[in-house]
């Protein structure tokens, strides 16, 4: 029977945690797409501005490209790589997801993707929970019954609430009992 109650409250605890692992991955891919977007849209901001206009200036090829150009590769490799460790997430295959969730995480920070970085590391952790099989923490467990105090036949003056014999002060208000 215990083995059962604690079978029923891993299950519960491993379907929280993958719920959880779900929404950061998700929300660390959507932040991941935005940085594609908008280091897209840089890169072909600056083209349209320095070639446009300017034709091709071969000697100042690289410099204003590179660093727009960079960014939507990097933050495109990262919404990329993230959707698929999402898939592997709603697949049920944890063990999968969770090393690129870690890596992705890291490289979100390196890069300057920060709060795609910090959801991804977070659902790296819910995962490391799930594949550890660890146990649920001990704050999930009931707690156990509180000891029922003793009728001893003394009261409180104070409170009125049930005190031991030998008191010398209440242990509910804390009133100094003579
Ligand atoms: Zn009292």
């Amino acid at each position: 029977m215990a083995t059962e109650e604690t079978a029923a409250s891993w299950s519960a605890y491993h379907q929280a945690e993958a719920q959880s692992a779900r929404t950061f991955a998700l929300v660390g891919f959507v932040f991941y797409l935005l940085g594609a977007v908008i280091g897209g849209i840089a890169l072909v901001t600056t083209l349209f501005t320095v070639f446009v206009p300017v034709g091709m200036p071969m000697g100042f090829f690289f410099f204003p490209v590179i660093f727009p150009g960079i960014f939507a590769a990097i933050s495109i490799g990262l919404a990329l790589w993230s959707w698929v460790t999402l898939q592997h997430i709603e697949a049920g295959r944890y063990q999968e997801a969770q090393a690129p969730s870690l890596v992705l995480g890291i490289l979100g920070l390196f890069f300057a993707m920060l709060i795609g970085g910090i959801f991804l590391i977070l659902a790296y952790t819910k995962l490391a929970n799930i594949t550890s099989g660890r146990a649920p923490p001990v704050a999930m467990a009931p707690p156990p019954p509180a000891a029922m105090p003793q009728p001893t036949g003394r009261v409180c003056p104070n409170c009125g609430r049930p005190i031991p014999m030998d008191a010398k002060f209440c242990n509910h208000c804390g009133h100094e009992l003579p």
